[in-house]
Parts: C-alpha cells; structure tokens; sequence
C-alpha cells in the first residue's frame, strides 16, 4: 500500500497567471499548477451529514449528461489536470457511474480516477468500478458505532452496508482511504479504533477538520494527535505525500503494529498555498476554491458550443486570474464562511 509518490507535487511553480501554450498546463495568478479536477456527478446524497448537506437536496435537473463530463475530461486533461476525483452529492446515485469513471480512465492524460463514496453502494459497485478503471477510492466512515452514525448521517445510513463496502473495496484498488471528520462529542474517542479498523482492510486512516460550512467549530488536528498518543499511539512524521493535501505520520500502536494516518487540516493546518484543484459541480458550475465564491458557469458554453472548446477552454484559462489565494474560513467564528453546502460543490 501507498508505494506511489506524486508525480506532480503541490509546490510545482509555473510563471504566474501565464497563459499556456500547447502542452503546458494550467496555472493561476500564484503559478500554482492545476492538476486535479473534482467533479461532483450530483448533488444528491441518501445520508443527511450535519457537517455537510442541506435537510432536503434540490431536485435533479439541469446535471451535466455523460458526454458533457467526458468532454470536460478531455478538456482539463489537455490543459495538464492528471488526477480526476468523482464525487457528490453521493456519486455512485447516479446511475451511470461506471460508465463515467470508465470515460475518465480512457482520457488521455488522466493518469489516476478517484472517487469519494459514503460507501452504502459499493458492496455491489467495488467490482464494476475496478474494472471501469478507478484507481483509488476515498470512503467516508466517520464512526464504527451504527447509533452514531445514524445521529451524524440520518436514519437511511447504514453502518453493515457502508463496512460490507468497505470490505469488498479491500484489496482491490491501488488506494483506499477512510476518511473521518473528527466531531466534538461524537467521535473524538474512536479515533483508535479507525486507524485500527483500516489498517486491518488494507487502507489509510485520515482524520479531517470540519470545516464550518454548516456552522461548527472544527477540533484542531493538535488535539487529534494528542488523543491518538492517549490511545498509546507513537507518532513520528512521515514525508509520505499524495495528491491532495493531507500530510502524514508513521504511527506505531501499542500492539506493535505500526501504519501511517493521515491529517487534513483546512483549519489549523491550511495548505493554500499548494492548492493544485479546482471543482465542478454537478451543474457546470467551475469553482476556484472550496471556501470562497468565485466561479465560473461553464454550461451555457458546454451547451451553447456543443462542437468547439475554444470558447470552454478560454473561460478555463480565464478563471485562472480570479482563483483565490486561500479561503476566508474563521477558526473563531462557528458561521459558514460561504453559505454553500459540501454537497453542492462537491467534496
Ligand atoms: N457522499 C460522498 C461521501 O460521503 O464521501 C462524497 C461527497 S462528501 C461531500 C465528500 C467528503 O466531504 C466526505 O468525506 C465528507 O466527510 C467531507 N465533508 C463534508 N462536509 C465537510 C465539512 N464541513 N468539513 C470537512 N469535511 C466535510
């Protein structure tokens, strides 16, 4: 496991706000490269996260169709996105799926398809989308108590299905990720036991600030370490990084089983500076950062100009100028920063 080092890391440099040439990738106003792309494939979800969706989803309608994402693959692709993640909303609603990681995986350039799932399908989907070319896999498991989650998630989650999942993707795909948002009064005192539970399956703990999206103060990644050397864990850093933002330490346990875990932390650890991602949301919607407002709507060109990019790609390049140094969140304020949902521009 986690053998693979980034090809392209966060700290790359380009001449800032420089227009590319054929062949040279995208880079914003900070030259910072732009090599992820997070597509939300809806804005659906059948869990209710307190940490990230609004009570009731907005319908569905107006969703980019299957081509239109595999255009916009193609797209980022040839300005110089490697890494494609799929996500939501709960990506694997959307009945085509497969077929769209498949269309991702066939992108020239896309070197790596990703996917982040509350897992409640993939008992059926580890297989199929495998096959279809996904190459790491990110699942939500905030708590192994069913009760708990219920509490965080709502009613319709389901603690054996999202573990069946899990068990199923095992093995499988060359990453998997559980991610934890780790919440005050509700989860700090299982932290051991998902680094335990995952290393057991073959995957990487990570344990994630919450950011204040739907109100909340988030419990600094400190304090997670500190509870994790209480549960009798040895921490030492460890150089180990992947595409996104997460560092990572060398954890030995008391049992003497030793792993790494990994530690997002928006909040008190912040990682702008390397951002390398940019999102679209299910809408067509291209947002510049997670915490801040500023975007672009690609569908009226993807719609308007069904056969020439010039004018998808210029408003692509274009973005690169207002795609903000960091976001505005407030670690003393418990208001959102942005009143948008994770489900919206999709985690
Ligand atoms: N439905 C899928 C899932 O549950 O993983 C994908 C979408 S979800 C928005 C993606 C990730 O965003 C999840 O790992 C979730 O925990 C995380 N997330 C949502 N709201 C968050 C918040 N306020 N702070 C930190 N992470 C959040």
């Amino acid at each position: 496991m986690l053998q693979v080092r980034d090809p392209h890391p966060a700290d790359s440099r380009a001449a800032p706000g420089s227009r590319p040439a054929a062949g040279t990738p995208l880079a914003d106003a900070q030259g910072r490269l732009i090599r992820y792309l997070r597509v939300s494939l809806t804005d659906r979800c059948n869990f209710r996260c307190t940490y990230c969706s609004p009570a009731e989803n907005e319908p569905p309608d107006g969703l980019l169709t299957r081509s239109e994402l595999a255009r916009i693959f193609r797209v980022f692709a040839a300005l110089g996105v490697r890494r494609v993640r799929l996500t939501g909303g709960e990506p694997t609603l959307r009945k085509d799926v497969v077929e769209v990681v498949a269309d991702a995986a066939a992108t020239p350039g896309v070197e790596e398809v990703a996917l982040t799932t509350n897992g409640h399908r993939l008992d059926e989907l580890a297989g199929p989308l495998r096959e279809a070319g996904l190459g790491a896999l990110n699942v939500s498991l905030d708590t192994l108590q069913p009760e708990r989650l219920a509490g965080v998630s709502g009613r319709g989650a389901r603690l054996d299905r999202i573990l069946a999942g899990i068990e199923a993707s095992s093995g499988r795909f060359r990453s998997l990720k559980l991610n934890t948002v780790v919440m005050r009064g509700v989860n700090e005192d299982e932290l051991g036991a998902l680094v335990r539970y995952a290393w057991d399956r073959g995957a990487l703990p990570r344990f994630i600030e919450q950011m204040p999206f739907a109100g909340g103060l988030p419990v600094p990644l400190a304090e997670v370490r500190r509870r994790l050397a209480d549960e009798g864990f040895a921490l030492a850093p460890d150089g180990w990084r992947g595409w996104g933002p997460a560092r990572h330490m060398r954890a030995l346990g008391r049992d003497g089983r030793e792993g790494l875990v990994g530690f997002i932390g928006a909040m008190t650890e912040n990682f702008c500076a390397g951002c390398n991602r940019v999102r679209i949301t299910c809408k067509g919607e291209l947002y510049l950062c997670l915490g801040q407002e500023d975007k672009v709507d690609l569908m009226p060109l993807l719609r308007s100009y069904p056969n020439d990019d010039a004018p998808l790609i210029d408003a692509i390049v274009d973005s690169m100028q207002i795609k903000p140094k960091g976001h505005d969140f407030d670690l003393k304020r418990a208001q959102p920063a942005v009143i948008r949902f994770m489900s919206h521009t999709g985690g």
